[in-house]
């Protein structure tokens, strides 16, 4: 059955978001934007409501819902302010490899700490010199009796300035490829953990981004995720499969708040006699940005719906998370030249989005990369 109907559950948790998105977030996105701030009392609220951790099971403390709630919830987040929805997903991004591949004891201490109080942790996984070649990464942990010693740095992540705790992907035997590395979880304020300064990022501001420097830092073996080394490389993957879906729905919540900027603008312009929307030059255009948020919105929402019918989502995740990414892009591009010059000023908002746009097309995997993917997936069974 093929059914984009709401539950009413989920129309009730879209509601919750859209609210705490009108009243928490847009009232101070250019605020956190300029200031570059980071969004802590907006995140205390949005715990409160219930709309933090989503994803993480009933019996950690977490909501326990499916990924089609949580890209509901995180379309109306980036709606308010897509800096906020970043810092804030930083979470969800965080605990999809603990969730698929802690063990018992990770999952009730490290998820329960992110349910129990907010708190934020962070992905570490890029380096400086490795992006999207993550299998080029230089951070390494070696066993040294019951801990590991951890040696290396990170680079570009979310959440690091204010996380409790981070996802670390390192190797622990490099002899043997991508098979060789492991996932730790490591507590920021364990020694030899220093933190770069926050990043000036040209969108997205109230997100902190820093690299990490790792210099013999003693984590424990308990904090091997899955106890079991080897599994890194699946772990850090398996996360995108779910966080992907969230990373599209932000882009779409992006374009769709760009579309009602200028829809707006172009009933209250007006130029030789006719508002701009009745020129069928600028109609065409609305029209087009519509058509790709739509779509944006119906590959976000299939792939959320696979994922929570335990359907491999990999090819589905990277053609929602490219498509809407590039749609981001060219749709808040778009409502600036409806706006005109009045576009290229800070004054509006639709030039923070475009800034904010950009940084979907390159995090959480390139548009290239999502391309490799796909490709990959679609010669795989040839
Ligand atoms: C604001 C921000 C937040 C981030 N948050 C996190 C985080 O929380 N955790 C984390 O681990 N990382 C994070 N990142 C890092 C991000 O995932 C990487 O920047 C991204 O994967 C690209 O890697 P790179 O910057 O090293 O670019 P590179 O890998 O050097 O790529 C440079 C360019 O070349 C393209 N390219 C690379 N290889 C190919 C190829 N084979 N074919 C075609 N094109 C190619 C890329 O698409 C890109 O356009 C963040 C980055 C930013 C900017």
């Amino acid at each position: 059955m093929v059914d984009f109907t709401l539950s009413e559950e989920q129309q009730m948790l879209q509601e919750l978001a859209h609210e705490f998105a009108t009243e928490n977030v847009r009232p101070m996105a250019e605020h956190w934007d300029e200031n570059s701030e980071f969004p802590m009392e907006a995140i205390q609220v949005a715990h409160e409501l219930g709309l933090m951790n989503l994803h993480i099971p009933e019996e950690y403390g977490g909501m326990g819902m499916g990924t089609m709630d949580e890209v509901v919830v995180q379309e109306e987040f980036a709606w308010g302010d897509p800096g906020f929805a970043t810092a804030a997903y930083s979470n969800g991004l965080t605990a999809a490899p603990i969730i698929t591949g802690g063990t018992e004891e990770q999952k009730a201490k490290y998820l329960g700490r992110l349910t129990e109080a907010p708190r934020i942790a962070a992905y570490a996984v890029t380096e400086p010199g490795a992006g999207s070649d993550v299998a080029s990464i230089q951070t390494t942990a070696v066993k040294d009796g019951d801990d590991y010693s951890l040696n290396g740095s990170k680079m570009w992540i979310t959440g690091a300035g204010k996380a409790d705790w981070f996802f670390v992907l390192a190797y622990t035997d490099k002899s043997a490829g991508y098979k060789g590395m492991s996932s730790f979880i490591v507590e920021a304020d364990w020694g030899g953990v220093t933190l770069g300064k926050k990043e000036t990022n040209m969108g997205q501001r109230a997100s902190d981004t820093r690299s990490i420097n790792f210099e013999d830092v003693r984590v424990p073996a308990a904090n091997l995720v899955g106890g079991v080394e080897g599994k890194g490389w699946f772990n850090a993957m398996a996360a995108f499969d779910l966080s992907r879906p969230n990373i599209a729905a932000h882009a779409t919540g992006i374009s769709r708040a760009a579309f009602e900027h200028a829809l707006q603008y172009s009933d209250e312009r007006e130029t030789f006699g006719k508002k701009l929307h009745q020129h069928q030059a600028i109609q065409f255009m609305l029209a087009d940005m519509k058509t790709k948020i739509e779509a944006s919105r119906a590959l976000t929402w299939k792939t959320a719906w696979e994922s929570d019918n335990g359907i491999r989502n990999t090819e589905s995740a990277a053609h929602a998370k490219r498509f809407a990414a590039d749609t981001a892009m060219e749709v808040t591009t778009d409502a600036v030249q409806i706006f005109g010059g009045y576009g290229y000023s800070e004054e509006y908002p639709v030039a923070r989005l475009m800034r904010a746009a950009k940084v979907m097309q390159i995090y959480e995997g390139s548009s290239q990369v999502q391309r490799m993917i796909i490709g990959r997936e679609i010669v795989r069974n040839l």
